[in-house]
């Protein structure tokens, strides 16, 4: 299996010194910029790692206006959970990070908070071809009360690309979803408008939601027959239900979309996981870096 074993991890990130090589690599690899005056000449920083600008002397550190700025781990610990939510098939709890690399559980969570936010689809790719929409409900999931479900349910539309694998099977290709307040029109749309390429040809279940959309996109409406109809749609359906379940119970709260994000980071990368760490490395590096105050407040909204 084209993967990544934790040996092989560990063979290339050996000290603290691989990953700040990396993170250089990647934010001045291609030349020195400053951030504060685009001067392009530096010299050594107060540190190894840092480069200070020789117009304005600013004083950058590789980790600086990254994902790992003011991380309260040490890089290599950071690095490695990296690798543990990216690679691993079912992702990590908080819960399972704290406790395997001796931190808190909120220190934990944050990380994991902010890797989620660089798992989110650059919306460059949208789905092609033989597209198929369905909505879902996720919900009643509470870690203080297991079996109870006082927390609000969530409607989900999910869109999967329909393809043909090697042995002649209909499988789903690449798959995104997006927590919406209600299945109207006007929420399916920006879903459509980011995810679904105009130019491909897409098949729902009867829903009058779809009507509209059907202006721009070309749209085959179809009984879904309790599902019989969407079979390769409804067991993704079921492995997002069934991962959520198995995470959710671990997990201090949740924000749904970014679990959807995450499980769909590591889905639609499933057949180039020895490549998916520095996907989610260099995004780390390019991404403008998410606050603790962001992550709560984007909780707050959804
Ligand atoms: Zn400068």
């Amino acid at each position: 299996m084209n993967t990544v074993s934790v040996k092989e991890f560990r063979d290339r990130f050996k000290t603290q010194e691989d990953c700040y090589r990396f993170l250089i690599e990647q934010k001045w690899g291609s030349g020195f910029k400053c951030r504060k005056c685009d001067g392009t000449k530096w010299y050594k920083g107060k540190q190894w790692f840092y480069r200070r600008c020789s117009s304005c002397y600013y004083d950058e550190s590789a980790t600086a206006n990254t994902l790992f700025h003011k991380c309260k781990l040490n890089l290599l610990t950071a690095f490695e959970i990296a690798f543990r939510v990216s690679v691993k098939k079912k992702g990590m709890s908080t819960t399972e990070l704290a406790r395997e690399f001796g931190c808190q559980q909120k220190t934990a969570w944050l990380l994991k908070a902010k890797f989620q936010n660089a798992m989110k689809s650059s919306g460059k790719y949208p789905l092609e071809d033989a597209v198929e929409v369905d909505e879902f409900l996720v919900g009643g999931f509470d870690e203080n009360q297991p079996g109870r479900s006082n927390e609000r349910k969530q409607l989900v539309v999910l869109g999967i690309e329909k393809v043909i694998d090697k042995d002649g099977h209909e499988t789903v290709g690449r798959a995104y979803a997006k927590v919406i307040k209600n299945g109207s029109a006007e929420n399916l749309k920006p879903f459509f408008e980011e995810k679904v390429s105009k130019d491909c040809s897409v098949k729902t279940d009867g829903w009058r939601g779809y009507l509209p959309l059907k202006k721009d996109w070309e749209i085959q409406q179809e009984v879904s027959n309790k599902g019989k109809n969407f079979k390769e749609l409804h067991t993704h359906i079921m492995n997002i239900k069934s991962w959520l379940r198995g995470i959710h119970h671990k997990c201090k709260g949740h924000r749904l979309q970014n679990y959807l994000d995450e499980f769909h980071f590591r889905f639609n990368r499933r057949g180039f996981m020895g490549s998916i760490l520095d996907k989610l490395l260099i995004r780390a590096v390019q991404l403008e870096p998410i606050t603790y105050k962001q992550i709560i407040k984007s909780e707050l909204n959804t």
